[in-house]
This record gives C-alpha cells, structure tokens and sequence, in this order.
C-alpha cells in the first residue's frame, strides 16, 4: 500500500526557512514565515498567556475529557470577542478547533454535508491553505478579483464584479482583516456594499479571521464581519488564536456558525460537534483555558490587550519608515500603500526574478510572491531591505 504513495510538493515557506537558516551571511533578512517576532527576531510566550500558565497550573485538578464542542467558557468568551452585540447569542453555534487551520477545515466540511454543490469563492490570491484545503474536499472553487498590481490596494470593481456571479448558496471566503498574503483591506464603507451584494446574490460569507488585533485594534479589525453579521442570515467565521494570543503550537481556534434564527442552534450545533467527533473527537484544550481565563479576566485582559496593541504599533511603525525610507530613496510615492496595508503581510509587488535577486545578492529572504513579513524587520533593518528594493528595481 505505501509503495503506491507518490512525493508530495515541499511545502515552500519551510524551504526558504532552511535556506535561510544554511545562509553564512550576517546581514540576512527573514521576511518569510508567517509568525510575529519582535525587534530580536523572537517569538515571546505573552505576558498574560504566561501569567495564565502558572495559575493554571495551579489550579487545574484534572485533565480528564472536556466537552466535543470544547469548553462553553472558551467558545462563549470568543464569540464575544469576535461578534461583540453584533448578533444575538441564541443564533450562534460554534465548537473549539485545533488552530484557525482546523475551523476552516471544518467549516468546508459543513459545507460539504448541507450544500456539496456549493462553490468556494477564494481572493485572488488567498492563503495557499484555502484552496489546498478545498481541493482536497472536492469541493467546487472559483476566484475573485482583489489585489489591483498597479495600486497594491484592493481591486474593488474586479472584485463586485467577479462575486456577482456567485450563486445562492455559494460560499464567499473573506479575509475579517490583515489580509494575508497582500496587506490590502477593504474599508468599512466597502464591507457595507459587499454585504448588499451578498444579500442580492443569496451567497454566504465565510471569514477567515486569523489576525484580529493586529490590523487597526480589536475592534476595528472585526468591524467588517460584524456588519455582516447584524445584516445577513448566516455566516460562517473560523478564528485563530494563534497570532493575537502568540500561542501558535497550541493549536487554538474556533468555528462560529451564525444562524438565521435561534431554533436551528441545536441542530447546527449538533452537526458542529459531531464533525469534531469524526474528525479528532475532542479538540485541544490548553490554549483555549488559557484564552478564556485571559477574556473573562479583567485585569489579565488588560494586559493582554496592552501587549497586543504594542505588537500591533511595533508593525505600524516598522510600516511606515520603510515607506518613507523608501520614498527618500526612490523619490516618489509609489512605495505609501507600505503604510496603507495592515497586519503581518505586505505585497511588495516585485517579479520572482527580483524575488531572486534580493535573496541572491542581499540576503533578503521573502515568499516567491513577493509577500513580506513586516514583523521579520527591525530599525537596522528597514533602511537596508529599501535600499536592496530599490537596488533590485522594484
Ligand atoms: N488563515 C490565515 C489567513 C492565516 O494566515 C493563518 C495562519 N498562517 C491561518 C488561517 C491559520 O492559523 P493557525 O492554524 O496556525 O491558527
């Protein structure tokens, strides 16, 4: 049986992780994996996901089976965070997943047992997890216009005008904010004609919301799906906690069924559990504890939130002098959607020959796309990765 297996394609972000680290030179740039890291290039563990740690560890008298569902303080505690009083709670249903990458995985699942026929409507382009995920389901894909390569912001036209053809019962996966891997993001007025277009196509929205926090705030970063959930019938939502709570191997995330109205809960619910059931039985559940006792908490959430904008600003000003470093050097504008973008992720636009370069002649490591991770720079980096972009002639 295993002889019949055939190799499958090196997963491309870990390759360049491996060059980078086989690279001798000092002066070496990593903008490549998709992971917060702070001006020393680390990774801290939060202060508030420590503190929670060690109370615990304290406290925690068993590690017997919690709920399939996942613990009700944890998917109640995110609802809240997510949703705010964007829709009221008796229409929601939700289970605890291992990571965002496993509450999408089952949200496509669902789609899957109530609506087989169903397209998945992906950005162009899209984290390469999406469409690698839909296709390993068979489940039917299609793409829409939205990265404009001449303004690096959202081709909002291409866009309206791609996903009105989607069909009732469609599914329309968008990115809540941060979008990975452009950095471009519609703005609230634009959510507000998605939604009207949503209402007239008959198509349900499903959010990717993998970074909240990390964009404009809390807040403003789930603005855009709770304006869709207060006007629209149903949703679907797939959360991570991986970035925002920095607890990326603890495999935490959530799927949020939105539903028309409070008397489909239980069935809905049933079916969310019982995906979990199939699919690994109970879903992991440190992270989660640690993430409801951080919520529900108010002075561990404070300083959670403290920590989180601070990782938030770290990104917008590491944005915004490399725009104007860049625009020192180049002596034009065309470099500002550096600081438009929001989140980890910023396309830069440059062709995979110059991909090449930078990594050949300077040390800059960066996805084949061009998709930086702003998080991978520091003040002595900024002025040396403008000057390689500049001299590679993006
Ligand atoms: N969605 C997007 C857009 C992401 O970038 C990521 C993380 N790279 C995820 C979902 C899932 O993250 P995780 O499974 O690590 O929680």
């Amino acid at each position: 049986m295993l002889n019949a297996l055939r190799p499958q394609p090196q997963d491309k972000i870990l390759q360049l992780i491996q060059m980078y680290k086989e690279d001798p030179r000092d002066a070496k740039i990593d903008l490549g994996v998709g992971v917060y890291k702070d001006a020393n290039g680390l990774t801290p563990v939060m202060r508030a996901i420590k503190t929670a740690e060690k109370q615990l560890w304290e406290s925690e008298t068993t590690k017997s089976y919690t709920n399939l569902s996942g613990d009700p303080a944890y998917t109640a505690a995110m609802q809240d965070l997510i949703l705010g009083d964007s829709v009221t709670s008796d229409r929601l249903s939700a289970i605890a997943t291992p990571g965002g990458t496993g509450a999408i995985r089952q949200a496509l699942e669902l789609v899957k047992i109530a609506n087989p026929d169903a397209t998945i409507w992906l950005s162009n382009p899209t984290w390469p997890n999406h469409p690698s995920i839909i296709k390993f389901l068979g489940l039917p894909i299609a793409e829409y216009r939205y990265f404009d390569a001449e303004s690096r912001g959202v081709d909002f036209d291409g866009m309206l005008a791609d996903l009105a053809r989607a069909k009732k019962g469609d599914m329309v996966l968008l990115h809540a904010c941060c979008h990975n891997p452009t950095g471009a993001n519609l703005t609230l007025p634009q959510w507000s004609v998605v939604a009207d277009l949503l209402e007239k196509t008959g198509a349900i929205p499903f959010i990717d919301n993998a970074y909240q926090g990390f964009g404009d705030g809390l807040d403003e970063d789930a603005a855009g799906l709770r304006l869709l959930a207060s006007r629209l019938p149903e949703l679907l939502i797939a959360a991570s906690c991986s970035k925002n709570f920095g607890i990326y191997r603890e495999r935490t995330g959530i799927l949020i069924a939105v539903a028309p109205n409070a008397e489909m809960h239980g069935v809905v619910q049933q079916n969310l559990a019982f995906l979990n059931r199939q699919n690994f039985s109970f879903p992991p559940d440190h992270g989660a504890r640690l993430v409801s006792m951080i919520l529900t908490d108010p002075a561990l959430r404070a300083d959670w939130q403290q920590e989180l904008e601070a990782v938030r600003l770290n990104m917008l000003s590491l944005r915004e002098s490399l725009a104007s470093e860049l625009q020192r050097l180049s002596g034009s504008d065309r470099f500002g959607f550096l600081a438009q973008h929001r989140g980890m992720f910023s396309r830069v636009g440059a062709t995979p020959e110059q991909v090449e370069a930078l990594r050949r002649d300077h040390g800059v490591y960066m996805v084949g796309d061009s998709r930086m991770n702003i998080a991978g720079l520091n003040a002595q980096s900024v002025p040396v990765l403008a000057k390689a972009i500049i001299d590679v002639g993006v």
